[in-house]
């Protein structure tokens, strides 16, 4: 019976979808509230040593976004998928906004580029630890002021009344995308239902631009709740929180560079770097080279604050040289943590049987499979493990600006700290064993799979057991 499938839960989405035009007022809301924290410390004098969260609205800034903001809404979204973005994200309600209002053009084909959520959140991060964005309110404003009025631009220019700039182009859509694939709520599509609609056919404005009809999880949907009871088919679920990773995420080539190399790579060397002893010893030695053969500019510190940190003021400005060695840094994290990932990820997948997908076969009936198929199932189950990583570096922000406010948190942040980390491995070995049970029966092998998935992350945690214990 058509709309039999709805739970109690279905109601949440009915409300989202019943008070759209009050949403939008909170969104607008929101936007003020954003831009009055990016605009206004940006012309504010730098907070001295004595500025604290109360009494310094650049501090509040830093606070709100770095400490507060970020982790936060990255927790949020493994919880209760990307409700941030459908309703509270002041970047995606802007673009849709200029959408409704502007030129409404097709995507053109650069824009679908799937390299995008991996290259985005790559540039943003590497940039963002150049100007020293977690500091400085200018960095701050280029970082998240660029990347808004980016996607306003966006939004003017293509698509009528939608969010091509978050399908596509925000930096750090691939992240939620991953994350919220272990939602435990989703918006359930009943194809029967679908078929033979009882209700509400007219048409309705999913800003995301999913296809409805054929939507199986909650990676793409911003949960904005338009959609609910459309054509008495789709309702706001629950679900097991494994269901999308085991049992319809598939992965691609671009998903499992971001997992790998961006979230577990990349990432922690973005987060390492300022409290490594190596950078700086790579850094003396460096500059020691050049001082021997009369070299001097890459140490000169002049480089405008928009390309590196330039706040002579507050005696914190780098040097080309040191721009470059945090680059290496971070690319050699990435090669170094992301690499064993790679390559435990992949020795796991020739030690099992081919990945079967049936129905996708060849003109003499072989099933197609690319070599990296089974790679990129696999690299599925690491998403706890990723998002936990990201978290651990961005949350770590948020207890050194409480430190600064006077709270203690050493004694119990590492134990949190690494109990989280635990967590989070353990749920990715066993999202390694379920998958791995897909395609073998054997437990021998299953075991020898996850035991080489386990190897690989190792340098992963040895990078966060320095960071938090011996550094
Ligand atoms: S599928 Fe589209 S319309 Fe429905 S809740 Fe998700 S984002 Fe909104």
């Amino acid at each position: 019976m058509p709309g039999s499938f709805r739970s109690g839960v279905s109601h949440v989405g009915d409300f989202l979808r019943d008070h759209q035009r009050a949403l939008r007022r909170m969104q607008w809301v929101i936007v003020g509230f954003y831009i009055t924290l990016l605009v206004v410390p940006s012309v504010l004098p730098l907070p001295d040593r004595t500025a604290s969260v109360f009494n310094n609205l650049t501090v509040f800034a830093q606070f709100a976004f770095w400490g507060v903001w970020w982790p936060f809404v990255l927790v949020s979204i493994p919880l209760f998928g990307r409700v941030w973005c459908g309703l509270f994200c002041p970047e995606g309600m802007l673009t849709e906004w200029a959408s409704e209002h502007g030129r409404g053009g097709a995507i053109p084909k650069w824009i679908r580029w799937g390299g995008w959520p991996f290259v985005a959140f790559a540039l943003t991060t590497i940039y963002g630890q150049l100007v020293s964005v977690y500091q400085y309110p200018w960095a701050v404003a280029a970082v998240l002021g660029g990347s808004t009025i980016a996607a306003i631009i966006i939004g003017w220019l293509y698509g009528r009344e939608k969010r091509v700039w978050c399908k596509y182009l925000c930096p750090v859509s691939g992240v939620f995308n991953l994350l919220a694939k272990l939602a435990p709520v989703y918006y359930k599509v009943d194809v029967e239902a679908w078929r033979h609609p009882v209700r509400r056919t007219e048409s309705i404005n999913c800003a995301p631009l999913l296809p409805l009809r054929h939507m199986q999880g909650a990676a793409e949907c911003h949960m904005c709740g338009r959609c609910s009871d459309y054509r008495g088919a789709i309702a706001l679920s629950m679900r097991s929180p494994e269901a999308e990773v085991v049992y319809i995420a598939e992965g691609n080539g671009w998903q499992t560079t971001l997992i790998v190399f961006g979230m577990l790579g990349l990432a922690v060397g973005a987060f390492l770097w300022s409290a490594s002893p190596w950078y700086v010893t790579i850094k003396q030695a460096l500059a020691e080279w050049l001082v021997n053969r009369d070299i001097y500019w890459p140490l000169m510190a002049n480089a405008p604050w928009f390309l590196l940190t330039h706040y002579p003021e507050v005696n914190d400005s780098f040097s080309w040289l040191d721009g470059s060695v945090i680059l290496m840094f971070i690319a050699a994290a990435a090669i170094c943590v992301g690499g064993p990932v790679f390559l435990g990820l992949w020795l796991a997948d020739r030690l099992l049987p081919p990945l079967q997908r049936p129905g996708v076969r060849d003109a003499s009936g072989h099933v197609l499979r690319s070599r990296l198929e089974g790679v990129h199932k696999l690299a599925q189950g690491l998403i706890p493990a990723a998002g936990i990583g990201v978290f651990l570096g961005l949350s770590a922000t948020t207890l050194t600006l409480l430190q600064h406010e006077g709270v203690s948190t050493l004694d119990w942040a590492n134990a949190l700290r690494f109990a989280l980390l635990g967590l989070a491995l353990a749920w990715s070995l066993r999202f390694e064993w379920r998958l791995t049970g897909l395609r073998c029966h054997y437990a021998l092998v299953r075991i020898g799979a996850v035991v080489l998935i386990a190897l690989g992350l190792v340098p992963f945690c040895g990078a966060w057991v320095l960071f938090f214990v011996v550094w």
